[in-house]
């Protein structure tokens, strides 16, 4: 395994901390034991972590989500504001951002 990933294991990224890093039998992607702050263990991919990208377990997020964009047309939003843009106004990841059109484009 890449040591980038190794050197993983301890460390804190956002409000989760990595327990242990492995592979999945049948799988050649990295896969991270994680602790969230909200006291969940759960697994993730590695990569996300790593870049950041990924820095709870999900806890609370998605409704937080839900609530902030109730009634707004994020598709809409985010060609006037670009992702960025959109992000910062609503105070959300552009992660997030991301996922919303991707769900909203496979609903059409
Ligand atoms: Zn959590």
């Amino acid at each position: 395994m890449k040591h980038t990933f190794l050197d993983m294991v301890g460390k804190r990224y956002g409000k989760i901390v990595v327990l242990e890093v492995y592979y999945k039998p049948g799988s050649s992607r990295v896969y991270a034991k994680i602790v969230c702050d909200c006291g969940k263990v759960s697994e993730s991919l590695a990569e996300p972590i790593k870049l950041g990208l990924k820095k709870s377990c999900g806890c609370g997020q998605k409704q937080e989500w839900r609530r902030k964009l109730k009634g707004i047309d994020v598709e809409g939003e985010t060609k006037e504001l670009g992702v960025s843009g959109f992000a910062r106004k609503y105070g959300v990841s552009r992660m997030l951002v991301y996922k919303e059109l991707k769900r909203a484009n496979e609903g059409k």
